[in-house]
């Protein structure tokens, strides 16, 4: 049994917010989530192999689905050691009233709540939202983590929808030494992905039509869980490889735009 920090699984792809450059992709009108079944079949390809010490559900926006709640029992049946972490933005956590309840019976668990923007439009916003989290911390105990995302934001890609590009700095090892997200990896589609940009690559690329660019990248092959146990290793002991020259090696900081978009 291999013990990693941490396993990430998106349990929708589609997001409320638009975030310039989500790493997820989720910004870019992607839909589709995970029934309970296929996520019980994706984590039992691995339980008996890995176990992370936290389990991130999340998206997209993983308050979009409807079971949100039942996915953090079957999280807890499957990994029972391990912490799970809820990753929302918050704005849909109203829908989940049987949530608290079910965080308060796990002392193991704890929601994540990033925050997009610092402007007063979002503010007002997630006013609300912060309402309702206090009175579940006060009535449930439950543990909150507040994430100030907007303050930490880079760009992972140039441009987006079709006009995506990678980066081309050519500095693999760099980009990885600099990337937010290379302990992030994903369980999708009963395989384990290195990160969130290589995992979710493929839907950009059936819903945009990429360019050419993001051909090698394209090429990436996940940890398939018919793998030996000298693979499960080594996947998780490498570091940079060829893939993460897509990423930017001096990753640019920038203001957020605003990201709510008035369709949703
Ligand atoms: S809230 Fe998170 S998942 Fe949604 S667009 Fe922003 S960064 Fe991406
Ligand atoms: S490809 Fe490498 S540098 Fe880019 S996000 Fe993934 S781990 Fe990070």
């Amino acid at each position: 049994m291999k013990i990693i920090p941490h396993l990430e699984i998106h349990l929708a792809h589609a997001c409320n917010l638009t975030c310039e450059s989500c790493s997820h992709y989720s910004n870019q009108g992607h839909k589709g989530i995970l029934s309970l079944a296929e996520a019980e079949h994706s984590m039992k390809l691995w339980n008996r192999r890995l176990v992370p010490h936290t389990f991130s559900l999340l998206g997209g926006e993983p308050s979009i689905h409807p079971d949100l709640a039942e996915f953090v029992l079957l999280a807890r049946r499957i990994w029972p050691s391990a912490h799970l972490r809820l990753v929302t933005n918050g704005f849909f956590l109203h829908r989940h009233p049987a949530l608290p309840a079910i965080l308060q019976r796990d002392h193991n668990t704890s929601i994540y709540l990033s925050i997009h923007h610092d402007g007063p439009e979002y503010e007002e916003k997630l006013r609300p939202v912060m309402e309702l989290l206090k009175s579940w911390v006060r009535h449930y105990r439950i543990r909150v983590n507040i994430y100030l995302s907007f303050k930490h934001w880079t760009r992972v890609y140039r441009g987006s929808g079709s006009a995506m590009e990678p980066f081309k700095d050519g500095l693999p090892r760099q980009s990885w030494e600099r990337c937010p997200a290379k302990h992030c990896p994903q369980l999708f589609e009963g395989k384990i992905w290195k990160c969130a940009p290589l995992a979710y690559l493929k839907l950009q690329d059936a819903k945009y039509r990429l360019s050419d660019s993001w051909k090698p990248y394209l090429q990436y092959q996940p940890l398939e869980s018919n793998c030996t146990d000298e693979q499960l290793a080594e996947f998780f002991h490498r570091e940079e490889e060829s893939f993460c020259g897509m990423c930017p090696a001096n990753p640019e900081r920038f203001k957020l735009p605003v990201p709510f978009n008035s369709s949703k």
